[in-house]
C-alpha cells in the first residue's frame, strides 16, 4: 500500500526529527499518575515558547494550552494523556526508561509528542478561527485525571463545543485511524466484598460459620450474571481477580474477601450488574450465615463518542491519510479509558492510530512496549487538520 502523501503529513515530517528526540526523551524519564513534574514542565515551557496562553494546576500537573484566532466563537479541546505505569521495562531499547519499575507502556509519551507537534505546527502555520483549547491531563491509568480536572473547573475555565483524543493501538497497521460511533470502551468498576463468618478448628465447622465456603459459593453464583441475567446480544464482564482468606489448613478463617472486575458497554447494562451483584451476594450470604459488606466502586464510565463530532473525525481521516487507511467503525473494547469522562460533559470522539501490527508487536502494558515513532508526524497532521476544519467562521 502506498504511503500517504497528504500535504500537511509532509509538513510534519519535516519537524519530525526533533519531535522523535522529544518523544525518546519523555520515554526515557517516565512519571507515575498525579506526578508529571518534569513532563507538565516541560510541556508547559514548549507552549509558552511557541506563543500559547498556558494554564497549570488542574489535577496538580495538568496543563492546558489555549491559542486564540480569528473571529469564530467555536471552541476545541484536544486532549492527550502524559502517565506512565507502575511495569519495570524490558524493551532493551536505547531511551528505556531510566526510573526502576516505572514505564511508559501505554504509549502516553507519544500522545503527549503528537499534540506538542500539531501545536508547534498550529502555532507557526496553522489556518483556524475561533479557540484551540489544548489539554494535557495527568493520571489517566490511575486515578483518573480527567475527573480531577474536570472537578476543578475545566470546562467552566476552557469551554469546548466539541473534545477529542487519539489512542495508539498495536495490531493495526501504523498510521491506520480507527474511528468508532456509538459506545466504545467499556465503564470499570471495582468491587471488594467481605464476608464475615465465625473463625474457628478446623476440624469442628459445625461450631463455626465457614466463610470461605460462602466465599466459593458466591465466586460460582456470580458467573450466572453474565450468562443467565444479561441480554445474550450484550457486553459484559464480571471477573473474580482476587480471594483473599485464612492462613493455615487447620483453621476456619473469620473473614473473606473477594475483588471484582465488573465491565459493560452500555450503561443500562452497568447497571444491570450492580443490582445482580449486590441481590446474589447479599442472598448467598445469607444463606451460608455469614454477613456481606459490599464496597461498590464505580470507577470510569462507558466511552460513548458522539455522532455528529465522529463523522467529522471520520472525514478528517480520509482526507488525510484515504479511505483504505482508516478503519470507519471499528469493534467496541473492553477496555475502559478515563477519556470517557470528558465525553460525559462534552460531546466528541476517541479515536486509534494503529501501532503497527508486524513481527514483535507487543500488546500496550507490556514491558517491551514502544510507541511507534512514524506516528509523531500522522497524529500531529491529524490534530492540525482537525483544528482547521472545527474552528472555521
Ligand atoms: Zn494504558
Ligand atoms: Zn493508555
Amino acid at each position: 500500500m502506498k504511503s500517504p502523501t497528504h500535504p500537511l503529513i509532509d509538513a510534519l515530517h519535516a519537524h519530525s526529527p526533533e519531535f522523535v528526540d522529544l518523544r525518546r526523551d519523555i520515554h526515557r524519564h517516565p512519571e507515575l499518575g498525579l506526578a508529571e513534574q518534569r513532563t507538565s514542565q516541560l510541556i508547559a515551557d514548549r507552549l509558552n515558547s511557541w506563543g500559547y496562553a498556558v494554564h497549570r494546576g488542574l489535577a496538580g500537573t495538568g496543563v492546558v494550552g489555549q491559542l486564540r484566532r480569528g473571529s469564530s466563537a467555536r471552541r476545541l479541546g484536544l486532549r492527550a494523556d502524559m502517565d506512565a505505569l507502575p511495569i519495570q521495562e524490558a524493551s532493551g531499547l536505547p531511551w528505556a526508561s531510566v526510573h526502576d519499575g516505572v514505564m511508559h507502556a501505554c504509549g502516553h509519551d507519544g500522545h503527549t509528542t503528537m499534540l506538542l507537534a500539531a501545536a508547534k505546527y498550529i502555532a507557526e502555520q496553522g489556518h483556524f478561527s475561533g479557540t484551540l483549547n489544548l489539554i494535557f491531563q495527568p493520571a489517566e491509568e490511575h486515578p483518573g485525571g480527567a475527573r480531577l480536572m474536570i472537578e476543578q473547573g475545566l470546562f467552566e475555565r476552557f469551554p469546548c463545543d466539541a473534545i477529542f483524543a487519539m489512542h495508539n493501538m498495536p495490531g493495526f497497521p501504523q498510521g491506520q485511524l480507527v474511528f468508532r460511533e456509538g459506545p466504545t470502551m467499556a465503564s470499570s468498576d471495582d468491587v471488594t466484598i467481605t464476608l464475615t463468618g465465625m473463625g474457628g478448628h478446623g476440624a469442628m465447622p459445625h461450631k463455626a460459620t465457614d466463610a470461605v465456603v460462602a466465599a466459593a459459593g458466591i465466586v460460582l453464583a456470580l458467573q450466572t450474571i453474565v450468562s443467565r441475567n444479561v441480554d445474550p446480544l450484550q457486553t459484559a464482564v464480571v471477573t473474580v481477580g482476587a480471594i483473599n482468606a485464612g492462613r493455615a489448613n487447620n483453621v476456619i478463617p473469620q473473614q473473606a474477601q473477594l475483588e471484582l472486575s465488573v465491565r459493560a458497554l452500555d450503561r443500562e447494562v452497568r447497571d444491570l450488574l450492580e443490582r445482580r451483584i449486590r441481590a446474589l451476594v447479599t442472598a448467598q450470604a445469607e444463606s451460608f450465615g455469614v454477613k456481606a459488606s459490599i464496597d461498590y466502586k464505580r470507577d470510569y464510565p462507558v466511552l460513548v463518542n458522539t455522532a455528529e463530532e465522529t463523522a467529522l473525525a471520520r472525514r478528517v481521516g480520509i482526507e488525510l491519510v484515504g479511505e483504505d487507511r482508516i478503519t470507519p467503525q471499528a469493534e467496541p473494547l473492553t477496555g475502559s479509558e478515563d477519556f470517557a469522562v470528558m465525553l460525559e460533559h462534552c460531546p466528541g470522539s476517541y479515536l486509534m492510530i494503529g501501532n503497527g501490527a508486524g513481527e514483535g508487536s507487543c500488546l500496550v502494558h507490556n514491558p517491551g512496549y514502544d510507541f511507534n515513532d512514524d506516528n509523531v508526524s500522522v497524529g500531529a497532521a491529524y490534530w492540525a487538520l482537525l483544528a482547521e476544519r472545527f474552528l472555521v467562521d
